[in-house]
């Protein structure tokens, strides 16, 4: 068998059903680096996108609810040490207002996002907002880092819906190079599985481009979400911020083009692997091209997340160089993420929530199109 036929049977072999490759196989798709090879790769995983997901991309409006972050990971604009940032939260006023902007926006879910702070004061301040923004029934997904069960379920009751935690990397090895020490993946692992007893819709992902990581690490985060039968997968390129302990002389790619082919390449085996999870086509890959997240898209992703955050909170939440959109006001991305995705021949998926096809069968034991998706 030629290395073309070798590889058109192992994309053909994913795509019958899911979890059929081995961790080997899986590398050898992530090394795939010809057009042609890159090509019948991105076509296989959006088939699969299109067929448990339509020509319809979900959003979630994005608010960035503060800066103020308790970790020190290496590769972060926002950690701990990075004296240059300034600090900043939103007011449970401002959020409740994000909140009824993205419902009127027509998003049905909401994604609020911070720093990670561990203290009562502010599990009561998350519950408050929590029970204000419930009438406008919003998917909620929260991505407020590691916390105690307690926490997450004091969280749940008050009606986040999913959380998102990425484990960075599946390689607890090459975790501890990207962490200070106190910084444990071990506990990250634990924080997931709290999540998944609380009932939430769990997500995870990595960072990919990383200093030091493998194809072999790649493929083994792939099965890493396999085998944590998380709903939803959130990754995206690394991108060095300057003011940070991995910001410079850790540029892996000498391009963006190519930091962005990684990217593409991770969503694209993580939907031939998986099949019906939902992928975000992350805000990082826009920062390597301008239509990044169509691309995405194109490559098996299913959600976009556009940043509803006021402007003038932007700049100081970014977690890495060359943010996109600091000046562009949510309406503005609405129309923007509009024009964009009908080029691709894909439309907004207004007034639904979009939860992962993988929690409903997962929860309800039903194998067929749940009703809402239909
Ligand atoms: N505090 C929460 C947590 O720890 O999950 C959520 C906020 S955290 C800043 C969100 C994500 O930003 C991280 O999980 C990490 O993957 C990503 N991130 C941070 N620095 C990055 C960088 N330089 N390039 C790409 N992604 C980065």
């Amino acid at each position: 068998m030629s290395d073309r036929e070798g590889r058109l049977s192992l994309l053909a072999r994913a795509a019958a059903q899911p979890h059929a490759l081995a961790r080997g196989e899986l590398a050898q798709l992530l090394a795939i680096e010809d057009e042609e090879g890159l090509q019948a790769l991105f076509a296989s995983a959006y088939e699969l996108k299109v067929k448990y997901c339509g020509k319809r991309v979900a959003m979630r409006g994005l608010v960035e609810a503060g800066n103020v972050c308790a970790k020190d990971c290496l590769y972060c604009g926002i950690r701990k040490s990075n004296g240059n940032v300034s600090r900043y939260q939103l007011t449970a006023d401002e959020i409740v207002r994000l909140a009824e902007l993205d419902a009127k926006q027509g998003y049905a879910s909401l994604v609020i996002q911070s720093g990670e702070i561990e203290s009562e004061a502010h599990t009561r301040f998350i519950e408050d907002v929590l029970r204000r923004i419930a009438p406008l029934d919003l998917g909620v997904t929260l991505s407020l880092g590691e916390q105690t069960e307690e926490v997450y379920r004091r969280w749940k009751e008050a009606g986040a819906a999913r959380y998102l935690l990425r484990i960075e990397t599946s390689n607890p090895d090459l975790y501890a190079t990207l962490h200070p020490s106190g910084h444990s993946w071990e506990r990250r692992v634990e924080c997931l599985r709290a999540l998944q007893r609380c009932g939430y819709q769990v997500g995870t992902g990595v960072m990919c481009g990383l200093p030091g990581q493998t194809y072999d690490d790649l493929a083994r985060d792939i099965s890493f979400y396999a085998e944590m039968d998380v709903d939803m997968i959130g990754m995206g390129p690394f991108i060095p911020h300057p003011d940070t302990p991995l910001g410079t002389g850790n540029q892996p790619f000498a391009t963006n083009h190519q930091a962005l082919t990684l990217g593409l390449k991770m969503i694209a085996v993580t939907r031939l692997h998986l099949h019906d999870v939902n992928i975000a086509a992350a805000t990082a890959l826009q920062a390597l091209a301008p239509d990044g997240r169509e691309r995405g898209i194109r490559a098996g992703a299913n959600v976009i997340m556009p940043n509803i955050t006021d402007t003038k909170y932007r700049r100081s939440y970014q977690l890495y160089a060359g943010k996109p959109c600091l000046d562009e006001n949510a309406g503005l991305c609405k129309g923007c993420l509009e024009m964009r995705l009908a080029a691709i021949g894909e439309t907004i998926d207004y007034g639904r929530r979009g939860d992962s096809l993988h929690y409903r069968r997962r929860t309800s034991g039903s194998a067929s199109l749940p009703k809402e998706d239909a």
